[in-house]
């Protein structure tokens, strides 16, 4: 039996919340609901969700600024990455330590100003380095014992919008983020959903 580590108060998470200038997602089970959809040429399509993929273009149009690291390879997560303007998309990175590093050290920032959200072991290793671990509500148990906010959405399913939102509100953006949507109803919408 794993020992399960006490969760954060509600003023800690907001604290480690606030300090967050990074976030970084794994992306199958997290930014998809982990399927992957195979045809005889290999993998065909992986589903992502419209309002993780709006609050995060949101976060990067208010200064917080988002990056997938993954395990895999998939052209498919270049496209969805470009579309969703990441800073940096990793990709085939069996290690995730030193994946992390690079990230911390492109963005100069220290670890306790990132956020990590992954759902599977091989994503314990950032999650135990970074200022705020997340994950999706069906992550497998060891990571949801780990995680420093346990979303309630699943992964594919809203789980990245809840740590968004969670950043953006602590740090007090999100008024940023709503104002903004209000102006660009009145202009022919610049920003889109995503
Ligand atoms: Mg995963």
């Amino acid at each position: 039996m794993i020992e399960a580590l006490p969760k954060p108060t509600k003023e800690e998470l907001n604290a480690r919340a606030a300090r967050v200038r990074l976030l970084v997602f794994d992306c199958d089970g997290v930014l998809t609901d982990g399927g992957l959809y195979y045809g005889s040429d290999g993998e065909l399509m992986k589903r992502f969700d419209v309002k993780d993929g709006h609050a995060l273009v949101m976060a990067r149009l208010v200064g917080l600024p988002a990056a997938i690291l993954t395990a895999r390879t998939s052209s498919i997560v270049d496209v969805r990455g470009r579309e969703l303007g990441l800073a940096a998309i990793l990709q085939g990175k069996k290690e995730k330590g030193p994946a992390l590093d690079e990230l911390l050290s492109q963005f100069s920032i220290p670890a306790e100003s990132c956020a990590y959200m992954g759902d599977d072991l091989n994503d314990l290793g950032p999650m135990s380095r970074v200022g705020l671990s997340a994950c999706p509500a069906d992550a497998v148990v060891e990571v949801r014992q780990e995680a420093h906010f346990v979303a309630q959405s699943r992964g594919g399913h809203g789980a990245a919008r809840e740590l968004v939102e969670l950043c953006l509100k602590a740090s007090g953006r999100w008024e940023d983020v709503v104002g903004l949507m209000k102006r660009s109803e009145s202009k022919s919408s610049r920003v889109g959903l995503k």
